[in-house]
This record gives C-alpha cells, sequence and structure tokens, in this order.
C-alpha cells in the first residue's frame, strides 16, 4: 500500500497562482499521518519548494519521502526526450537540497518520453507516473530495465464520492496492491468557477478530510502495511 500527495499550485491548471493547499492543506495531511502513524510519499514540483522551502523541511523532518514532480507542472509528454530530461533533472537538483530523491511522478499522469536509463542517470529508482484506471494500462508494479514503474490505482477524485462509492473504488475489496495519490488543494475547499471541472471543487474541504481519514483508518483496519515509493524496489518481485 502506497499512499502518495502530489505537492503542487491549487487546482492545476486552473489557479497557477495560489498555493491554499500548501499553506492549509498539507499541514493538515502531516498531522493526519501522524496521528495515524503512517508514511507517504510527497512528489512535489519544484520551483513550489523554491518558493515554500519551510513546508517542505517539514515534510522530510516527520520521515516521509520527498519525490518529484517535475519542474513547473508542465505536460513533460509533450517535450521531447532532452527536454524532458532536463525538466526532470532541473527539478531534482533542487529537491536535492532537501532530501535525497529516488522517486519521481509525471504531472497529469503523462509519463515523459524517456528511458529507463535516463531516470537511472537522474538517480531516480521508481517511477509512478501510469493510470491504473486507464484502460489498457498496467495494473500492478513492475520491473522495466532498471526502473521499478508503480502505476496509481485510483484517481484522486475517488474520495470525494459518497462514502460508500469512495471506499469501494479507493480500496476495491479484490485487489491487494494500492498506490493512491491526492493533492493537498483537495483538502482545502476550492470555490466552484464556471470554468472548472467538477472534479477539482466537488466536496474539496470538509468532506475530503474526513474520508480520507476514513480512507487510511480502513487500510489499517484490513491490516495493509504502508510503504514509501523508495521501497517498492525491495518489494517488487522481478
Ligand atoms: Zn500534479
Amino acid at each position: 500500500m502506497f499512499l502518495t500527495f502530489d505537492v503542487e499550485p491549487d487546482a492545476p491548471p486552473y489557479q497557477t497562482n495560489s498555493y491554499k493547499g500548501v499553506e492549509k492543506g498539507l499541514p493538515w495531511i502531516l498531522d493526519l499521518l501522524d496521528d495515524e502513524d503512517v508514511q507517504a510519499t510527497f512528489f512535489t514540483v519544484a520551483d513550489l519548494a523554491e518558493k515554500h522551502p519551510d513546508r517542505i523541511k517539514e515534510i522530510v523532518k516527520r520521515g516521509h519521502e520527498l519525490a518529484s514532480h517535475g519542474y513547473g507542472h508542465v505536460r513533460l509528454d509533450k517535450l521531447s526526450r532532452q527536454e524532458a530530461v532536463s525538466n526532470i533533472r532541473k527539478s531534482v537538483s533542487i529537491l536535492s537540497h532537501f532530501s535525497i530523491i529516488k522517486s519521481f511522478r509525471a504531472p497529469n499522469l503523462q509519463p515523459p518520453p524517456i528511458t529507463p536509463s535516463d531516470y537511472t542517470s537522474l538517480g531516480i529508482t521508481v517511477d509512478s507516473s501510469i493510470a491504473a484506471y486507464k484502460k489498457g494500462r498496467p495494473k500492478h508494479p513492475f520491473a522495466w530495465d532498471s526502473l521499478i514503474v508503480v502505476p496509481a490505482t485510483s484517481t484522486s477524485s475517488t474520495i470525494r464520492l459518497p462514502r460508500t462509492l469512495a471506499l469501494k473504488y479507493t480500496l476495491p475489496a479484490n485487489r491487494d496492491f494500492h498506490a493512491l495519490f491526492y493533492h493537498p488543494w483537495e483538502f482545502v475547499e476550492i470555490q466552484k468557477k464556471p470554468l472548472y471541472r467538477p472534479d477539482i471543487w466537488v466536496h474539496t474541504g470538509g468532506y475530503a478530510r474526513e474520508m480520507l481519514r476514513t480512507v487510511v483508518r480502513e487500510a489499517k483496519k484490513r491490516g495493509l502495511v504502508f510503504h514509501v515509493m523508495n521501497e517498492a524496489p525491495s518489494l517488487v518481485e522481478c
């Protein structure tokens, strides 16, 4: 079981200059994880780390894994191989001031056009850029040459469905592997605006906070063990 958070500006691409998630959602998440005694992985946009270094230090101080979510929250699949490698290299270089960076997730779960050896040259051993819930995508972790790929198993907004459906889609009873991902901005209220997709604002804030606690407690009740992403190479049978 992997619990992960993508630390980025609020509700991209709509609110690129708003950071309520990092200012209010992230401290709440860290307190919840302390209360529940579980560790998580925080895929962080590096330019955000430059703007909010104290928030990022707190993630590391509380014993969680800091990982890369690229630089600038741009679609890396639209870049050339060289441009994508350079974007990730820049992010790893900045985030390395806070902790050793071993894991990566592409913005929008759109993998960049790069190879396992490119990842290795960047010091990345685990990639979590694939969405298992999309049709035809791998559902379980696998080795791709030197890289371990851990697909994300449920899209973040399922946690904001009515409780029974949220649990059914987030932690399906017939599956033993889960890699969940959320965003700090989901745990503060995002105001509905005419152009916003509903999954950006529906049940953000208090409802999402209550449901994240419910999901974590349900996983513990089922005896699932929480790992951070950089442990994946020792967990995946190749
Ligand atoms: Zn993102």
